[in-house]
């Protein structure tokens, strides 16, 4: 997917020091509206049940922001 340098400047600036992890909330959601982040690259300790929980949320959350623009 291409991003503009400013969003992806900004998704940098929230990793936290625990590896490169991006700071979601719980829908998923990082600091770039419309951007959502799941698995290992936004939570630090490594499980496949955790990256498919997140992934399902993610996609909910994506879902949500197409159709309903929330
Ligand atoms: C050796 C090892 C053993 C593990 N054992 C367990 C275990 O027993 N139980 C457990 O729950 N977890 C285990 N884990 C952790 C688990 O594998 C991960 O937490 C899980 O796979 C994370 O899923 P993910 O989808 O976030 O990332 P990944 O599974 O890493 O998937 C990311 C995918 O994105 C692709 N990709 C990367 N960059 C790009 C790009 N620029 N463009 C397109 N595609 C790209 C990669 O090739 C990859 O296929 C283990 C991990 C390792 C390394």
């Amino acid at each position: 997917m291409r991003m503009p340098r400013a969003s992806k400047e900004r998704l940098r600036d929230d990793c936290v020091s625990m590896g490169r992890i991006v700071k979601t909330d719980a829908m998923q959601a990082t600091s770039v509206p419309g951007i959502f982040a799941c698995g290992d690259m936004a939570r630090a300790a490594g499980s496949v049940t955790f990256a498919v929980a997140d992934g399902a949320m993610a996609g909910l959350a994506t879902h949500r922001t197409l159709m309903l623009g929330l």
